[in-house]
């Protein structure tokens, strides 16, 4: 016994050393975000997933059950913000996908820049990350490695492609629809699109997609875990008379826009496919993940928030987006396994945010919601602070739950913000559809020991944000009556997965609450860089192989 045990122990270090050593970083990490993904889309979905898609993390990696966002407004350019930076609103700046700016006096869009051009796109090309306050993962990788390696952002969304990666990536690469059907950039990262790009957009896939024909993947009798395939919860195509499968695409457009030509693909799971196209290019041609210097791909999937916004939660249309999604994570994963090698590359999977039940549904099952949460609240105030003050039109903007007042007009009549905010307050009270209200000023004072006031404190940038918010109760969404919405910090816009696998991470699970903006802490701890400037997260040590060291 006495000589078999040190054997043993030389056995055990050796096979405990291999095959990975902890300590040494990813040639490339993919961070992979699913627009509008909610946790249970997983659970809900399980039995019709594929085994190598997301049922791959579950086999080989982490998952993160009780992963949440920690901020009020849930929405897209925010969450992508938020996942890259690893910290909020407060501090990364990016409050809304738009916000009112009070020095140009109009809404700004989070990722517009006037000083930049498209390439590729005449219309849709004019973006950089200029309004991210923060540094990225990514940007401090860029740092580590005296920029030798290449970060690279794709998606059909501009916002996400931009904000995932960060201010000094090589490029970012997201979709021009409408009549031009391109993936383009800006003279921000690049003075010209490189070839292979030019060459996909001279394949005119999406053409082919916009005249092709939608039906399901599988059987539809088979589609259990949604509701039947015509119901009156799901938005119409422009075109077609009922909500049902198959689509001719060729024939219709999507019901929120008016002729947006190629934009119907971003309402089909096709525009998935289409960044899964763009995403493998990329690794082919930038080479990602062949030195060893970290590359970063980042890929962002948003039809699923597309189909989302027009289906709502329970629509075979969004269960057949996900099943389809399921394939494309199949077919990424497999070309990663061919090319590079799983061991060399850490992936990880979340959501910008997550999304209600269509509200009229939760009535017709005899729960809360209503569609108009903020209707007629402007009018309402600016008449009562007319009849306060004579002054008029007080309110200018009413956005992302929150009030701007025009604070030109109350200087020029010398009036009292803080009161006329307070008079604001008790006419916003009044409304059913409102459960509480707060003067931005005031959320600093908040304690943060309730659950919302600590997102509010970590959504609200004092310089962008306006001067009321607004809370709703929950299931209430400004918002028609088919499909649906997000925004608000209740648990079915904040729960959203996370999964992680490959190299430096853990087999295992946990129902330990996690944060959105522990992603790009946790990355920053395998590749062994700086932390993002802003950050405030934490990272994921359950999650870590080398946190066992
Ligand atoms: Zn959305």
């Amino acid at each position: 016994m006495n000589k078999i045990l040190p054997i043993c122990i030389v056995l055990f270090s050796v096979l405990a050393c291999s095959p990975v050593d902890p300590e040494k970083p990813p040639k490339l990490v993919i961070g992979i975000v699913v627009d509008q993904m909610r946790y249970d889309y997983l659970t809900r979905y399980w039995d019709d997933l594929s085994p190598n898609g997301f049922k791959r993390f579950y086999k080989q990696g982490f998952v993160a059950h009780n992963h949440h966002f920690n901020y009020y407004q849930t929405l897209t350019g925010p969450g992508h913000a938020s996942i890259s930076t690893g910290t909020t609103p407060s501090v990364h700046g990016i409050i809304g996908n738009e916000w009112y700016d009070r020095t140009s006096q109009r809404e700004v869009y989070c990722v517009d820049d006037k000083d930049v051009e498209g390439l590729g796109s005449t219309t849709k090309g004019r973006k950089s990350p200029k309004q991210l306050i923060t540094t990225t993962f990514a940007d401090q990788l860029r740092l580590h490695t005296q920029f030798r390696n290449k970060v690279i952002g794709v998606s059909l969304k501009d916002r996400s492609a931009v904000l995932s990666t960060g201010h000094s990536a090589n490029a970012a690469y997201w979709f021009a629809g409408e009549d031009e059907g391109v993936f383009t950039t800006s003279t921000y990262y690049m003075d010209s699109l490189p070839n292979w790009v030019s060459e996909y957009n001279a394949k005119k896939h999406p053409h082919q997609y916009a005249s092709s024909v939608w039906n399901t993947l599988h059987p539809i009798e088979t589609y259990t875990a949604s509701g039947p395939d015509d119901t009156p919860y799901e938005g119409i195509f422009k075109g077609a008379d009922r909500p049902t499968f198959p689509y001719d695409l060729s024939t219709l457009s999507p019901d929120y826009y008016k002729d947006k030509g190629l934009d119907i693909v971003h309402n089909t799971p096709f525009g998935n496919t289409l960044v899964t196209d763009m995403a493998l290019l990329a690794l082919k041609h930038e080479g990602l993940g062949k030195d060893e210097e970290a590359d970063v791909l980042m890929i962002s999937y948003s039809s699923t928030d597309h189909v989302g916004h027009q289906f709502g939660l329970t629509a075979i249309e969004t269960q057949d987006t996900y099943l389809r999604l399921d394939l494309e994570l199949e077919r990424l994963f497999s070309e990663i396994d061919q090319t590079i090698g799983m061991d060399d590359v850490t992936v990880f999977l979340t959501s910008d945010h997550g999304a209600v039940h269509v509200p009229k549904y939760l009535n017709d099952h005899k729960f809360p919601g209503g569609h108009d949460k903020s209707k007629g609240i402007k009018d309402q105030v600016n008449q009562v602070l007319f009849s306060k003050t004579g002054v008029d039109n007080l309110v200018l903007h009413i956005g992302n739950d929150q009030m701007y007042l025009d604070h030109e007009r109350v200087a020029k009549n010398k009036l009292a913000l803080d009161k006329l905010a307070d008079e604001a307050i008790r006419m916003v009270l009044t409304f059913s559809t409102i459960e509480k209200a707060f003067k931005t000023v005031d959320v600093p004072q908040l304690s943060p020991s309730e659950k919302l006031h600590n997102l509010l404190l970590r959504g609200n940038h004092v310089k962008r944000a306006g001067d009321i918010y607004m809370i709703p109760k929950p299931g209430h969404i400004d918002y028609g009556h088919t499909g649906t919405t997000h925004g608000t910090g209740f648990s079915y816009d904040t729960h959203a997965p996370l999964l992680m696998m490959g190299r430096g991470i853990k087999a295992g699970q946990t129902y330990k609450e996690t944060s959105i903006t522990d992603i790009a802490p946790t990355m920053c701890a395998l590749l062994g860089t700086a932390f993002p400037n802003g950050m405030t997260g934490s990272v994921i040590l359950d999650a870590l192989l080398k946190a066992d060291k």
